[in-house]
């Protein structure tokens, strides 16, 4: 039988792996341990219960909050949502006036359409502030923004699409300061960076499974207790789960698997974030230096180890789009799945639409070798050199 070989995977901050530690940790939570953590009169129910307290326990390790303070959902879609729309249904505090709410051009879609869908339907008053050429969100932007009615500022520690890191601490400071509430999507960041909610003054944070060699379908929203306690109101009803802030059966085998992998990706942070950087250096330098059409998106030196971005100027917009032969990269950052319609963080970072288009993400993770680089390397350059002719012909 003729197998063909796979591409060599470059897409990582779309999805990762799960771990095969985190599979192994899983695994009787999908057999012998199927009780439901909600079912206390039995065994079956306290050994799902303590697998669950345990997850919950290993993740507020890694973010430095209480167990009490992490709420599972079904992903960082949903924590999303439940952050912004828990806040912008409640009643103002200034008797009636409607909140204002502050957040960025290069959020994630499901922060931007949710502050879309409270506007409409909520009446929800949201400014969306600029980032910077590099797609960093500064201070000074927030503070522009900011009106007296502001009840929730959401800025995301590391964007997806061009890696670059937002100054959270202290955004997270100054809002604390004015006593205004600070949300931060934290899918890329989470187990790549140090995070730590006290020291950033973060109130709400969402993260996702996925994104860390966890299992898909499953989420974290951290949700502040004290100084401030932050009152949402749920989405969902009809249990008590989650303190009944997120009712539902609470889906254990994923909530281990995430736990597992926060507490591996915790353990190697330091060393595969060091041996990432190194990987992203050349891949930088490899093909910057060979194709002066190509420049690099997002932040010089504040991005993640695992992102690189690259627009390439002269270039047709769609070569991309049908992938490049051997390598599983996203052209779909781009363009986002599915439309044509090109990337909203690229145009907030003042790209035309045709070189938005003219645009790969390479994601780096946990598999990716010295090797893999110099394929992609080579890869981009014949491809973009034989573009050039043809536009040239
Ligand atoms: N926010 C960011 C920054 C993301 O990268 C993603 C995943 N693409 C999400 C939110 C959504 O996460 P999930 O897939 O867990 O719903």
């Amino acid at each position: 039988m003729k197998t063909t070989k796979r591409p060599i995977y470059f897409d990582y901050n779309a999805t990762t792996p799960l771990h095969p530690l985190a599979f192994e940790a899983m695994r009787p939570y999908f057999t012998e341990e199927f009780g439901n953590p909600a079912s206390l009169s039995h065994s079956y129910g306290w050994s799902a219960n303590m697998a669950v307290e345990k997850a919950r326990e290993q993740i507020a390790l890694a973010l430095h909050c209480q167990p009490k303070e992490i709420y599972f959902t079904s992903g960082a879609t949903e924590s999303n949502n439940l952050a912004i729309l828990g806040l912008a249904t409640r009643r103002g505090d200034q008797n009636d006036s409607a909140p204002h709410f502050i957040t960025s051009q290069v959020e994630h879609k499901s922060v931007l359409e949710v502050y879309r869908f409270a506007q409409t339907r909520f009446g929800a008053e949201v400014t969306l502030v600029d980032p910077d050429r590099f797609g960093q969100v500064s201070l000074k932007s927030i503070q522009r923004a900011v009106k007296p009615n502001t009840r929730l500022i959401s800025v995301m520690m590391a964007n997806n699409e061009i890696g670059t890191i937002n100054p959270i601490a202290e955004i997270g400071q100054w809002a604390k300061s004015q006593n205004i509430l600070f949300h931060s999507d934290c899918a890329q960041s989470f187990g790549k960076l140090p995070i730590h909610v006290e020291d950033m003054a973060i109130d709400l944070l969402s993260l996702s499974g996925h994104k860390i060699y966890g299992p898909k379908g499953v989420g974290v929203l951290f949700v502040r207790s004290k100084n401030p306690t932050v009152e949402l109101l749920p989405l969902l009803s009809g249990g008590t789960q989650e303190h009944g802030i997120r009712p539902g059966t609470l889906n254990v085998p994923g909530i281990v698997g995430l736990g597992a992998a926060t507490e591996l990706a915790l353990s190697g942070m330091g060393a595969e974030s060091e041996r990432l950087k190194v990987l992203q250096k050349h891949l930088i330098s490899g093909v910057l230096n060979q194709l002066p059409e190509a420049s690099l998106n997002g932040h010089p030196t504040e991005r993640l180890a695992t992102n690189v971005s690259f627009s390439f100027r002269g270039l047709s917009a769609d070569i991309f789009a049908l992938g490049l032969n051997g390598l599983a990269l996203s052209a779909g950052s781009a363009c986002a799945s599915g439309t044509s319609s090109p990337s909203h963080v690229l145009k907030a970072i003042g790209h035309s639409d045709q070189l938005a288009r003219a645009t790969v993400r390479l994601g780096l993770g946990r598999l990716t070798t010295f090797a893999d680089i110099e394929l992609a390397i080579d890869k981009i350059v014949e491809m973009v050199v034989k573009n050039r002719q043809i536009s040239i012909a």
